[in-house]
């Protein structure tokens, strides 16, 4: 085997499983406050990550990063500046960005398209779809500016590849995301940055439950019932719903260097929801 051979053997091999796999790894988590994101800011600095929480839930983020030994900044993604200015607050804290989860989403069920109203589109998409620009461009600025090999992922979602859900705008947003992540992981490919997206489903956060309280008319439906509801209909795994933590563990097998081959790609991570012959909800 000769010297170049080697090198392409012993390029970036995964660390030991003994090891930490974010070990002095920075993230921005977007959306970080509660949910999905808090369960993976949780997540990623139990395995070794220095993590920057943005979100403008302040009590709840502050409160979360002090326990994580992370940072936490007041950040609407809706907003470059401050997209910008999380990116910024981690490069000031220490030096570089590994990781950005852009994850801050809203919920949108808006009926039917016959009635859709154009000025509330705007505003998901601001959110939904231009939160996830904003990350993406700032965190590959960053990662290119620092010559760092990093990962960066979105929060999509089932509704981006299943119809169905009366959800045209949420839906739209979520698609679109899809395409955003294809069309920049081919091109930041050159720079070793990888860039993927997670469609989760039936995780009942506070967002899901608001979302089902809405669809079924019942405004005192509890989680438990939810979640039964979602395990036994939303999920092939006979009765379980999802968890924070399971969507948690796919950003972090994304971000670490175990999925160093993987770009371009959207982990589904919906009990077997998407591959259901026919729509469960
Ligand atoms: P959640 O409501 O608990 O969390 C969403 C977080 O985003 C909150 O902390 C909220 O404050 C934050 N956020 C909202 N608007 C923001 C803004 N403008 N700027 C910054 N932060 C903002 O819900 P979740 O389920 O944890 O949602 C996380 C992501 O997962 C979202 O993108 C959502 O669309 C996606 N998702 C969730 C499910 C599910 O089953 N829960 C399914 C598909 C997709």
């Amino acid at each position: 085997m000769d010297a170049m051979e080697q090198s392409i053997f012993v390029h970036d091999e995964p660390k030991s499983s003994s090891s930490k796999r974010l070990q002095d790894k920075v993230a921005v988590i977007t959306g970080g406050a509660r949910g999905i994101g808090a369960a993976t800011a949780k997540v990623f600095a139990g395995d070794g990550a220095h993590v920057v929480i943005a979100d403008i839930l302040d009590d709840l983020g502050t409160e979360l990063a002090n326990s994580i030994g992370g940072l936490y900044i007041h950040c609407d993604v809706a907003k470059e500046a401050d997209v910008e200015s999380a990116v910024k607050l981690a490069l000031a804290w220490k030096g570089k960005l590994d990781i950005m989860f852009n994850n801050a989403g809203i919920g949108g069920f808006g009926g039917s398209i016959t009635a859709m109203d154009m000025e509330q589109l705007k505003q998901l998409l601001s959110i939904n779809l231009h939160g996830m620009v904003h990350g993406v461009k700032h965190a590959a600025r960053a990662m290119i500016g620092g010559h760092i090999k990093g990962s960066i992922i979105c929060t999509t979602s089932s509704a981006a590849i299943m119809g169905g859900l009366a959800a045209h705008a949420y839906s739209l947003s979520k698609a679109a995301v899809i395409g955003l992540v294809r069309t920049t992981a081919c091109e930041l490919g050159a720079h070793r940055i990888r860039v993927n997206c997670i469609s989760p489903h039936g995780v009942p956060s506070e967002m899901l439950v608001a979302a089902y309280r809405h669809l079924m008319g019942n405004a005192d439906l509890s989680i438990e019932e939810i979640s039964k509801i979602i395990g036994e209909r939303g999920s092939l795994l006979h009765g379980r719903a999802g968890r924070v933590e399971d969507i948690a563990n796919a950003a972090l097998f994304l971000a670490s260097e175990e999925a160093g081959f993987i770009t371009g790609h959207n982990l589904v991570v919906d009990g077997g929801y998407t591959s259901a012959t026919t729509n469960l909800s």
